[in-house]
């Protein structure tokens, strides 16, 4: 069999806090089986139902400090002041080879990192429909104590005047929406 004819291109998602990153990407895991979704490494400890190899891929932070120095990761950043998360690169490079279609959910410090070695990437800006509901939204979640939501609240305020710095925007009213947008962009030429 002869090689694919070309390498797909990467789709970069990222936007505030809260926004719904993680929730589009997994809706398109689980509706979008074509698309090829990067699990990260963090060295945060997995939430309830969180799966290593699924979710991300949960490593000590001795762990971490190896794939930095033999530059295993894309990128990678210390999030929230708590944890550091990372993209492993082989994955990506191996699923662009292939043709299929790619997408990374990562903060805004990952996404400037990817957007300096990978400029030909396409970089998507999720945004709330408003600042109240973006509030809404993160404390609504309940997983994250007072002390913690304050300082992601500061992060995501920081965060929003990024959008400019993006190729598209895509306004996340509602999952199905927003996730079936996405894929479009990916697919198309
Ligand atoms: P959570 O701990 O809630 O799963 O994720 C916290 C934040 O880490 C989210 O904003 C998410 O986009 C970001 N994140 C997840 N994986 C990566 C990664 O590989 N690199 C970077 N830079 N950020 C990531």
């Amino acid at each position: 069999m002869s090689a694919p004819e070309r390498r797909s291109r990467l789709v970069v998602l990222a936007g505030p806090t809260a926004v719904g990153k993680g929730t589009v990407a997994a809706h398109i895991r689980e509706h979008h089986p074509e698309v090829w979704i990067s699990v990260s490494a963090t060295t945060r400890p997995p939430r309830p139902g969180e799966v290593n190899g699924v979710h991300y891929w949960f490593v000590s932070d001795e762990e971490f400090d190896r794939m930095i120095a033999e530059d295993d990761l894309l990128e990678w950043a210390v999030v929230h002041k708590a944890a550091r998360y990372g993209t492993p690169r082989q994955p990506v490079d191996l699923a662009l080879a292939s043709g299929r279609p790619a997408m990374l959910e990562i903060d805004l410090q990952g996404a400037r990192q990817v957007r300096r070695s990978m400029p030909e990437a396409l970089f998507v800006f999720l945004k709330p429909p408003s600042w109240e509901e973006l509030v809404r939204r993160l404390v609504g979640r309940g997983t994250e104590t007072e002390e913690e939501r304050e300082r992601r609240l500061s992060t995501a305020r920081a965060e929003l005047a990024a959008e400019s710095e993006f190729d598209q925007t895509i306004v996340n009213h509602e999952v199905h929406a927003a996730a079936d947008e996405l894929v479009a962009l990916m697919t198309l030429d």
